[in-house]
């Protein structure tokens, strides 16, 4: 089928680019076609109609307009799709054919940089992961920052924690290799499986890095690390098209530097995401009160890698004291107003695609450092004395955008105005034929009229005629012989004279050339910049942890946080904790609780009725122990924490409903990872586990979960249920101790002291909750009569006798039987221990959970 030569082009140009959307540039829209166009409109809702005709079909075709193409781009990334951009190289007038064109950048979710396609407070990731079936690298790059990072670790359980904290926009993988799906959000891309061979991987990152080897960054033993993150500058390289000189450097994180925190307790905490989708109720955004974006982002980065390392902790404590004091931090919150988001500014210089406005934002944030930085020198504190110091005044760059970049210049390059008068005395010059066309044209159309006696005479200017003189048809007989007629118009004529050709020639010329000029000196501007972009990146880094500090004092003075206090020996020791968002959006007043692990008390086992606290208080413990780790205040009275590696919660009964897996089958991988992973020096937090499954089961798992914690790992653990039966275990096992929050029945309803009381709970309050919840009255009433005959039977069967510690009133609130579980056999625990989701795949694991069913039942 034979096709028009536009066709033949763009065919050939999108046999290049198959998966993805092709932006085919002709005159003022970017067009798409066929399978392409189709899928645009659908995403984009814009209509869909069609040009000329292939097979004898006609071809469908969807535009959408250059100027407003950065909304629909915005859209097209943030579905996760890509974008070619195939722009006109040649000039449409001068070429035979179809004019040459070529896709200049390729726009990807992870590789975004500009402004209007990034989230201001979030970073932007593109990340690859190279794996050998057991040890996994992983690489992420923030091209809109330039900073580049990887870590090698084994596991997938691993592997999906670090992809939750990072939730990269993009995630490269080789082609063929399997695995999990991502969480929703990251679009995953396979990359040729030659892209991650460590051999071109190393040579590319060297080139990259200006090094010989990658020694100097602690890479190179690290082999998966090196192919994830040789595959992933292979791939910005491909789609950016152009030089990265602000990758400047590798990270290698080590896990052991930060807290772990797998996947599902970073969700279950609500740092940076709300279970509920609510935006303002989580830790992050009570936290935010950045002042500049990129401050947030760094705020954002320290939240979800929360330190190990005490002497890094300290040191931002002590900063945080001395901004506090005197409320230093409002001075330093005030002078930071003015600067902008310099780091991806930065980043777009060094890309080549900074915007006139991004160099007056730079110049306008620089200007205000040298002030900025004068009472840093007065704090006590070591770490912002450091940051001071990396922050530089760069006096030289400021003079050179107050020379170069006009007071407010154009939108777009392209419309010129953007080079500063007095700047470059050729473009001075070129300017100024420009600027006397009005004078000339003006002199021109008054000594013509008074040649010519038409007193209608008028001069005028247009894209496709250049100047003309313009005279009404019915003066048109008496024009001038030198008149040339260049075009009729509804009821004028328009003419051209030898002078006003001439005139027209020199200022089109010079216009263009102004512009051309224009284009040449910002370009060496721009080349100037990167040559000074170390030092000004340091800046920048600096500027927005002095943002994160700022914040951080600004909301330990506000919400009365205070500083804990970091041990070397096993303790968690606070006095009056809260938790900060609860207490943020509780209509009450919020009910502080203390909290005492240590050695000889190692697990709490909270029992109280449903909606008494019992997740609050968990959680809060969580949250205290992860900001003291980020380096803030934490809110409560007094707060004592020893090492800590990881957290572990098992909170919530979501079910895995995108992943296929029963609420049941979540619940035990869950309890799988902590039972194989936690350590001495983990917390660890258990909210009803074995919910999902029946009584026996359930109570049966839970007991033997919580002893083997207990017993064998010894971890600081919060172990919250329903079953009232654990409240024994206190009894059996060395360092497991009671408490419970309270109620109290008011009339027929219930009024809970969220207070955490040591000892067990008395009973269970399980019908005044679903009261509360709004169960009809005529079904609570009838739950009660039930309930009566159960335990009236349960009397008769036991008598009258209890047996122990718990006293009599609580021994009436038992449910249906009367003697806690003995633990489990060994081949329980083993069954247990060998669910472990690193190892094994999902239907591996269901096997295990299954045996591990039949082994309970065959046990009761
Ligand atoms: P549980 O886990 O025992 O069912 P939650 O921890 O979910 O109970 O708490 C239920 C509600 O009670 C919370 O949403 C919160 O509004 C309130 N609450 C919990 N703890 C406190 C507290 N210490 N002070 C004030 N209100 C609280």
């Amino acid at each position: 089928m034979d096709h028009t030569p536009v066709m033949q082009q763009y065919l050939r140009i999108k046999s290049r680019h198959p998966e993805v959307l092709l932006f085919y540039r002709m005159g003022d829209f970017y067009e798409l076609f066929f399978e392409d166009a189709r899928r645009a409109a659908a995403l984009l809702d814009i209509t869909l109609t069609s040009r000329g005709q292939s097979a004898g079909q006609p071809i469908p075709m969807a535009g959408v307009p250059v100027h407003s193409v950065e909304s629909y781009l915005a859209r097209l990334v943030r579905k996760g799709e890509s974008v070619a951009i195939c722009e006109q190289l040649g000039d449409p007038a001068k070429s035979k054919g179809p004019v040459e064109r070529e896709v200049v950048r390729i726009v990807t979710p992870g590789t975004v940089t500009d402004a209007a396609l990034l989230d201001e407070r979030q970073d932007t990731l593109v990340a690859a992961v190279a794996s050998d079936g057991e040890r996994f690298g992983l690489a992420w790059l923030d091209l809109a920052a330039g900073r580049f990072t990887v870590l090698e670790e084994r596991g997938r359980v691993t592997l999906a924690a670090e992809l939750e904290r990072l939730k990269p926009a993009e995630l490269l993988i080789a082609e063929g290799s399997a695995l999990d799906d991502p969480r929703g959000g990251t679009a995953l891309r396979a990359r040729p499986p030659w892209h991650f061979e460590l051999a071109s991987a190393s040579r590319l990152l060297t080139d990259q890095l200006g090094t010989l080897d990658l020694k100097g960054f602690g890479a190179d033993e690290l082999p998966l690390a090196i192919s994830a993150a040789g595959a992933l500058l292979q791939y910005v390289r491909d789609t950016q098209k152009t030089a990265l000189p602000h990758i400047r450097g590798l990270t290698v994180e080590e896990r052991c530097d930060a807290l772990v925190i797998d996947a599902a307790t970073r969700r279950n905490l609500e740092l940076d995401q709300s279970l509920g989708g609510r935006e303002d109720a989580t830790l992050f955004a009570l936290l935010d009160q950045c002042v500049t974006a990129m401050g947030s982002r760094a705020l954002r980065r320290w939240l979800n890698r929360p330190l190990t390392d005490q002497e890094a902790l300290r040191r931002r404590y002590q900063a945080l004291a001395a901004l506090i004091e005197a409320r230093r931090f409002e001075a330093l919150r005030e002078g930071l107003r003015g600067v902008g988001d310099i780091e991806r500014i930065l980043s777009r210089v060094a890309l080549r695609s900074a915007r006139p406005r991004d160099l007056t934002q730079l110049r306008a944030s620089l200007s205000g450092v040298p002030a900025l930085k004068v009472p840093l020198g007065q704090l006590d504190s070591p770490l912002i004395a450091t940051l001071g110091e990396r922050i530089g005044e760069h006096a030289d760059v400021v003079e050179l955008l107050q020379r170069a970049i006009a007071e407010e210049p154009a939108t777009f390059l392209r419309d010129g105005n953007v080079i500063a008068p007095g700047y470059d005395p050729d473009l001075d010059e070129l300017r100024q034929i420009a600027t006397h066309t009005d004078e000339f044209l003006l002199d021109l159309e008054r000594r013509e009229r008074e040649r010519t006696g038409i007193a209608g005479l008028k001069l005028g200017y247009n894209r496709v005629q250049g100047f003309f003189i313009e005279i009404s048809r019915k003066d048109a007989e008496r024009v001038p012989k030198d008149y040339v007629r260049r075009q009729t118009v509804k009821s004028a004529e328009r003419f051209i004279t030898t002078e006003l050709k001439s005139f027209e020639d020199r200022v089109l010329g010079a216009r263009e050339r102004s512009l051309a000029r224009e284009r040449e000196l910002y370009e060496q501007v721009l080349t100037q910049l990167i040559d000074r972009l170390g030092p000004l990146q340091a800046t920048a880094a600096a500027l927005s942890e002095l943002d994160a500090l700022g914040a951080l004092a600004e909301r330990a003075c506000t919400l009365q946080w205070t500083e804990p206090q970091l041990r070397t020996d096993a303790v968690l020791d606070i006095t009056a904790g809260r938790h900060p968002v609860v207490e943020r959006f509780a209509a009450e007043a919020f009910v502080p609780n203390d909290l005492k692990l240590e050695g000889g008390r190692r697990m709490l086992v909270i029992t109280g009725p449903n909606m008494g606290g019992k997740s609050t208080y968990m959680r809060q413990t969580a949250i205290i122990v992860i900001l003291a780790h980020m380096g803030s205040f934490v809110p409560a009275e007094r707060t004592l924490i020893g090492p800590i590696d990881r957290i572990f919660t098992r909170i919530g009964a979501a079910d895995d409903l995108a992943g296929g897996r029963s609420t049941f089958m979540v619940e035990m991988t869950e309890a799988a990872n902590i039972l194989n992973n936690a350590t001495a020096r983990s917390l660890i937090l258990m909210d009803e586990i074995g919910r999902g499954t029946s009584t026996f089961d359930g109570l049966s798992l839970a007991w033997a979960m919580a002893q083997h914690i207990a017993t064998q790992l010894k971890s600081f653990t919060l172990f919250a249920t329903h079953y009232f039966e654990l409240t024994g275990l206190a009894a059996e096992v060395e360092g497991c101790v009671n408490v419970h929050l309270d109620a109290t029945e008011h009339g027929d309803g219930i009024v809970f002291l969220h207070a955490v009381k040591e000892g067990p709970a008395s009973r269970s309050y399980g019908l005044q909750v679903a009261q509360l919840a709004g169960v009809p009255r005529e079904v609570i009433g009838q739950a009660r009569r039930y309930l009566e005959a159960l335990e009236s039977q349960r009397d008769r069967l036991e008598g009258a006798g209890g047996n122990g510690q718990d006293g009599k009133r609580a021994q009436r609130e038992l449910p249906l039987f009367a003697a806690p579980p003995q633990p489990r056999s060994d081949p329980l625990r083993e069954a247990l221990t060998a669910l472990d989701p690193d190892e094994m795949t999902p239907k591996a694991a269901l096997e295990a959970v299954y045996r591990l069913k039949r082994l309970l039942d065959r046990g009761s």
